[in-house]
This record gives structure tokens, sequence and C-alpha cells, in this order.
């Protein structure tokens, strides 16, 4: 792959992957998936998302000082998210935008989003948005969010919240903890737990309306927390998980159709 020139202003280099096709449905991305690298340092993961044997790529790399590096050009679709679904959609690689924020993730020493890098992530989401015109709020999502059952990533330590406060993504405040109500979890049957998949899979996320709680709804509620209850992730739907998941949906800046 030769070196082509960037998207965005903001990149500071470009280095090429070959780990890309084109995109399959002709249409142009209309989601930006966030991921963390989960690897020692950010100069690994970049030789791993740029070497053919990998089979990984994404469109953008951010490292911890803020700096930059494209390597898959926008028009084209790079290979990130793997086996995923979001709003009947799975195929989310030819649907999406992929950046690769530099973190050690939890298998290496999860730490804190350095702000210089954040805020890199939010100049670059806000130069798609300015270039590719709207992209729905509900639509800059978590790798998490697509993949409940296999990935953690970028993990409850992103801070989504000032995202939400520069205008990326869609994000409300969540309730706190240790409420009186409801609780749903591991092994409950029943209507609730139907409605609760439900409302789970029309805010977007890949869930069947089985009845009971399974392990597939303990992946989906974990991945809502690790997004937007992150106090505590712990796949149970307590009161606060309820609450938020309700507030959400309230504010869905699309309204489900
Ligand atoms: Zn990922």
């Amino acid at each position: 792959m030769p070196l082509f020139p960037p998207d965005s202003f903001l990149v500071s280099d470009v280095v090429p992957s070959p780990n890309i096709d084109e995109r399959k449905d002709g249409r142009p991305p209309d989601m930006i998936l966030l991921h963390y690298t989960g690897m020692q340092t950010g100069q690994a993961a970049l030789e791993r998302l740029t070497m053919a044997a990998s089979k990984v790529s994404a469109h953008y790399v951010v490292f911890e000082n803020g700096r930059i590096v494209q390597c898959v050009p926008e028009a084209l679709r790079a290979w990130h998210a793997g086996v995923s679904s979001w709003a009947g959609e799975t195929d989310i690689n030819s649907r999406s935008i992929g950046i690769e924020i530099v973190n050690p993730g939890h298998e290496f020493g999860y730490c804190n989003f350095p702000l210089r890098q954040t805020a890199a992530v939010i100049s670059l989401c806000k130069t798609i948005l300015t270039r590719r015109g709207p992209i729905g709020a509900e639509r800059i999502l978590a790798h998490s969010d697509v993949a409940p059952a296999r990935k953690q990533d970028p993990g409850e330590k992103f801070p989504w919240e000032l995202l939400s406060e520069s205008g990326i993504g869609h994000w409300v405040r969540a309730a706190p903890l240790d409420l009186d109500g409801v609780t749903l979890k591991p092994g409950d049957h029943g209507e609730q737990v139907s409605r609760l998949q439900r409302t789970l899979a029309s805010y977007g996320y890949g869930i069947a309306e089985t009845g009971s709680y399974d392990d597939a709804t303990r992946d989906v509620v974990t991945a809502f927390q690790r997004h937007f209850r992150p106090a505590r992730v712990d796949g149970i739907a307590d009161p606060s998980t309820l609450l938020t998941l309700r507030a959400l949906i309230e504010t869905r800046p699309t309204p489900l159709s």
C-alpha cells in the first residue's frame, strides 16, 4: 500500500496498512468506532496494525501525547470491528471509521486516558463529522458496544462525558448507584427481562429477546455499563442501570423507527 494523502489536517504521519478492502455496500461510513490498542506500547500496536500477517487495521491511531497517525484512507474499509453487530447491521467495518486509542488495556495495566490524547480524539471526531456531514451522535460507539461478548474496549475509564461535553457522542449522566427498585440479574426470567432485552435492542445492541437473563444479556448489560454507567461494571441490571438506559432512550438524538 503506497503512501496516501491524509484525510485530516490533524494527522502527523501516514503509515499505510495493507489490511484493507472496499466498503461492501458502497455507502459512505456513518459510524465511528472507538477502541483501545490493548498492547504494551503504541509503537507495537502501530506495527501490528500495519503488518499483513495480523489481518487487522484501523483508520487512525491516537497516541498518549495526542499524535495522530492515519493507516487507512477513510474511503476504504479497515479491519477493526471483527464479528459485530449494531442496529441490525453486522458488517460494521463497512459502516464505520475505526479509531485506535493507545492504552495498554485491561490485560497490560489499564490506565486513565491522558487529557491530551482525549482532546486529540475529540478533535479528530469533529473533523470527521465536519467533513462527512451528520453522523448520528448515537453512532459514535465503543468496540464493546458492537461486540459485547468479545470486547471490553475502550473500557470504563474512557471519558465519554468529556466527549459529550464537546458535542461528540450520545451520553447522559448516569443515575446514582444503590437506588431502590427492581434488579434484574443472571438467572432471572420473565417479562421484565424481555422488556430489558427489547429496550437494549431498540437502542442498537445486538441482543435477542429470550426472556431469560442469559450470558448474552449479561454481556450486553456489561457493555452498556462500560459506556454509560461506568461506576460499577458487573453485568447486573440494577435500578441505576435501568434508569440510565431509560434516560438514554428518551434523549436519543435520532428517534427510534
Ligand atoms: Zn477494539
